[in-house]
């Protein structure tokens, strides 16, 4: 995908999606959007929504090597979240146009800074 960055270069400036957790550098947003949740974010090649679905604000990450079926993957049509880095905690709530777009699908927003777990 990406050329390797430097690590330190890295950390500062990652990403939390604020839908599904991922973390990514935001040129990897920008280039090739989120990996689970492209298809109602739309953040590719979309700085600004980058900025409003994506957030620097978040807790842990771990590596999630397996991962776990997701509420996400309802309206993926792989039945897993990609291979990837997870924030543990996201703060923030992503925009209303998402939101609406979420509750078209019939899907209820969960807010990833909330206690409960998948
Ligand atoms: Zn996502």
């Amino acid at each position: 995908m990406s050329a390797p960055i430097p690590p330190q270069a890295r950390s500062k400036q990652l990403r939390a999606c604020l839908l599904c957790s991922i973390v990514q550098h935001p040129m990897d947003f920008r280039r090739e959007g989120c990996p689970n949740c492209e298809e109602i974010m739309q953040m590719k090649g979309t700085p600004d929504r980058i900025a409003v679905c994506t957030t620097t604000y978040f807790d842990g990450i771990i590596a999630v090597i397996d991962p776990e079926n997701s509420w996400v993957a309802r309206w993926q049509r792989t039945s897993k979240y990609v291979r990837g880095m997870y924030a543990v905690r996201v703060k923030g709530r992503i925009p209303e146009d998402v939101e609406a777009e979420l509750e078209n699908r019939g899907i209820k927003y969960r807010p990833r800074d909330q206690t409960d777990q998948d």
